[in-house]
């Protein structure tokens, strides 16, 4: 057939389904490849697996010359090569790694005007040679992928994306299109400003995947929530990802749910890295696997039918868990996503913001997402409104497939019940941990308990009506809302301790509305943890 490449200016729509086979765009796909294939700029803020790839490749087969777009793994710009090349794209990849003989043919390809997409590393793209060698040819525009790299405000900051802003100045006639996942505003501003995007479109959208059925629990026995959501949520052949907090989580999970008799691996960035490999080409190969990761597992995965993500604590902000969870469901298949935290993970988050030797300005901006971040985790209306609120999307509805809206929670004025718990941590000293405040309300005369004598204090037992399980949630609340915090005392433990917001709700002065806790959906066993 004809070779739409070849075309003077082939129209979007035949690209799409001559090259790629697709049958249609979409959501903002149409929008941003007309806008670029008729050389505006433009970002685009749409989440994993919405569809980012053809909002570049299309306009570069519309338009004559050389589509060069900037990618920050290797791995990825390979896999988008060889997928480009099956379509009959003549396309190529430069990055550090490449053997100089190939580098001097793919040199030679450019000059012939034989190729057509050539992906490229932010730190090759800006060397003298490169951006000589592109200045002599035609080019259709440039393609900056995943963005948020050029931002210090997340945690994938590259500075060679820094250098980025040059393609601006060199070659301000060549439309360029940034894109990203990350939607949140103060990264928005930094791709504008860093890429000189200040007038260029911005294309926001896509956000909402409906299919992926989102719940957050109180982690109260990990491995049996675990346990019940992954049988609720895998099928036969589908894979699943377990995010976890730390290298040594990662493993552990891994081995033990291999014991339950899963197929399960762990992937982190401290593992070899032919190990890494070999995780990767499994997880790609389409078995039914198991990946419990830290969040260096990520990038580039492309697989449809990962049916369902488990967080197993707090992530630190409400675009990471999105970005996240959308690897989940990516056919657009029904697929799950499980969140379980704790109060623990609430004070350890906000301590190393704290702590953190940033400036206050960059301080107040991780606050902020962490606070929303909870905000989602103990949500009492729709929980993805409220996410979606959080990318600037609001659906202007409730979605039906969050746990929220298929079992609200009963909100009650909680404030006698806060101001209970609040004289038993102050009475105990502030030196305690939420078990054994707990154990004062109910009138469970522990060894401890009769150790400290806190059995003859006027707050032992007045708090019967709610049950330990009760209590505690009531403690993880209040330290979500800030009234309470969890300070670490010796090796292993945490003490409640006030806030300066105790006071107001002793006092009565501040209402407090506090949410029912019910048993969880996915059946957790009741547990000792926060
Ligand atoms: P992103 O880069 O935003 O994470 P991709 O560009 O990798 O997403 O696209 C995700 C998946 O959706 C890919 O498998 C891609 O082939 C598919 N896809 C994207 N756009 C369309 C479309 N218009 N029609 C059919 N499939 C599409
Ligand atoms: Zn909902």
């Amino acid at each position: 057939g004809p070779d739409p490449a070849q075309d003077p200016a082939p129209d979007p729509g035949t690209v799409l389904h001559r090259v790629f086979g697709h049958a249609g765009f979409r959501g903002l796909q149409e929008q941003v490849i007309r806008h670029v294939a008729g050389g505006g700029s433009g970002l685009v803020l749409m989440p994993t697996g919405g569809g980012k790839s053809l909002c570049y490749q299309v306009p570069a087969l519309c338009r004559p010359g050389i589509a060069v777009v900037v990618s920050p793994l290797i791995a990825l710009m390979e896999d988008q090569v060889a997928a480009m090349r099956q379509q009959g794209v003549a396309a190529g990849a430069l990055h550090s790694e490449l053997p100089e003989e190939e580098r001097r043919a793919l040199r030679r390809q450019m000059r012939d005007g034989a190729l057509k997409l050539l992906y490229v590393s932010p730190e090759r793209l800006v060397m003298d040679g490169t951006l000589d060698d592109l200045a002599a040819r035609r080019l259709a525009l440039f393609a900056i992928d995943e963005a948020h790299c050029v931002s210090q405000w997340g945690h994938h900051f590259r500075a060679e994306y820094r250098n980025l802003g040059v393609l601006a100045t060199r070659f301000p006639e060549i439309p360029r299109l940034a894109l990203t996942a990350t939607a949140d505003p103060r990264t928005v501003e930094d791709i504008r400003r860093q890429l000189g995007l200040a007038d260029a479109l911005v294309f926001r959208g896509g956000f909402d995947r409906p299919n992926i059925r989102i719940e957050a629990a109180p982690r109260e026995s990990e491995r049996g929530q675990l346990r019940a959501f992954v049988r609720a949520a895998s099928d036969r052949s589908g894979a699943g990802i377990v995010y976890c907090g730390s290298r040594a989580r990662a493993e552990q999970t891994a081995e033990w749910l291999r014991a339950d008799g899963h197929d399960a691996m762990a992937f982190h960035a401290g593992m070899e890295a032919a190990d890494k490999r070999a995780a990767h080409r499994r997880f790609a190969g389409g078995d039914a696997v198991i990946m419990c990761a830290t969040i260096a597992f990520g990038m580039g995965i492309d697989r449809p039918d990962v049916r369902w993500v488990a967080h197993l604590s707090l992530p630190a902000t409400p675009e990471g868990w999105y970005q996240e969870i959308g690897r989940a469901g990516r056919d657009g298949l029904p697929a799950r996503a499980l969140l379980l935290y704790a109060a623990g993970d609430i004070a350890l988050a906000r301590h190393r913001i704290a702590e953190s030797p940033a400036p206050d300005e960059q301080k107040r901006i991780e606050r902020g997402r962490l606070e929303a971040m909870i905000g989602v985790a103990e949500a009492a209306t729709c929980r993805r409104r409220l996410l979606l609120r959080c990318f600037g999307e609001d659906p202007g509805r409730d979605c039906g497939n969050c746990d929220v809206c298929l079992h609200p929670p009963r909100r009650y004025d909680g404030t006698v019940a806060a101001q209970k718990l609040l004289s038993a941590v102050l009475r105990t000293g502030q030196r305690f941990g939420a078990n054994h405040v707990v154990d004062v309300l109910v009138g469970r005369l522990t060894p401890r308990i009769a150790q400290f004598g806190h059995d003859r204090l006027p707050t032992f037992g007045v708090g019967r009506e709610l049950g330990a399980e009760g209590w505690r949630g009531v403690a993880r609340q209040l330290v979500a809302q800030g009234v309470l915090d969890l300070e670490e005392v010796g090796e292993h433990g945490h003490a409640l301790v006030a806030t300066d917001q105790t006071r107001p709700v002793l006092r009565g002065e501040a209402p407090l509305m506090l949410r029912e806790e019910r048993p969880t959906a996915t059946g957790g066993r009741p547990g000792r943890s926060l």
